[in-house]
């Protein structure tokens, strides 16, 4: 059976409204919910904004853009979570209040402009051996982070990590507070935030300290085709 928005192919079936629900209800004060409408088409997000969200997440700079641009009246915040090519840098932060997927100093150097209003930023973290995976390496964590202090138009929001397929999400995201008490808050005190938790982690990650939850197809149901972003 096809899956798209509303039809409840994931998560407990119901309606949109009731998935989104079931999550709130769990959700401890001072937590930030990200719905990641990606795949989605503009009026999944325009239903979700009336049923009180305000924080949507995105991948794609080429989706994203005439999405924001489409509901620039109703109040979302965006927060971008792919992983982002540096000359896109610039136009993302056009309408992206956050970005999750600070993974590089490239991109660090593409975003810094002192004019601009600063960008909140999360330092993507990898927690692989693998480079290829993306992310700074715990190792690099405190030399990345004095750079992005000292980067005009960025401002340091905390540490994000995806947990690896196969690993246990609640060892992986002990890792990442673990990071982000010993490595980031002594050079940043205001840093404290911790994106980490997705439709299939997201309880783990609220056990060890997630401040946001970026979460999908829990609540959206099943992204429709992938083609719909290349269009
Ligand atoms: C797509 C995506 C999510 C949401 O994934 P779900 O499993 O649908 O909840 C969260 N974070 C990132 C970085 C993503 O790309």
């Amino acid at each position: 059976m096809p899956a798209g928005p509303g039809t409840g192919a994931v998560a407990d079936g119901g309606s949109l409204g009731g998935r989104l629900e079931s999550i709130r209800a769990e959700l401890p004060a001072g937590v930030t919910l990200i719905v990641v409408t990606k795949f989605h088409p503009a009026p999944l997000v325009r239903e979700l904004a009336a049923l009180g969200v305000r924080d949507v997440g995105e991948s794609r700079h080429q989706e994203a853009a005439p999405k924001a641009a489409e509901l620039a009246g109703l109040g979302l915040r965006w927060h971008f979570i792919g992983q982002l090519q540096s000359n896109k840098a610039k136009a993302v932060r056009g309408y992206a209040s956050v970005l999750h997927s600070l993974d590089r100093l490239s991109l660090l150097d593409a975003l810094a402009d002192p004019e601009a209003e600063p960008i909140e930023a999360f330092v993507q973290v990898n927690l692989t051996d693998d480079p290829a995976r993306g992310g700074v390496a715990p190792a690099d964590l405190a030399a990345f982070a004095e750079r992005a202090l000292g980067t005009p138009g960025v401002r340091l929001a905390g540490l994000m990590a995806v947990a690896g397929l196969g690993a246990d999400p609640a060892r992986e995201f002990a890792r990442v507070r673990e990071l982000r008490d010993r490595v980031l808050l002594p050079v940043a005190p205001h840093a404290t935030g911790l994106s980490m938790g997705m439709s299939g982690d997201w309880r783990e990650a609220i056990r060890e300290g997630a401040t946001h939850l970026r979460i999908g197809t829990a609540i959206t149901g099943n992204r429709p085709d992938p083609a719909y972003a290349r269009t």
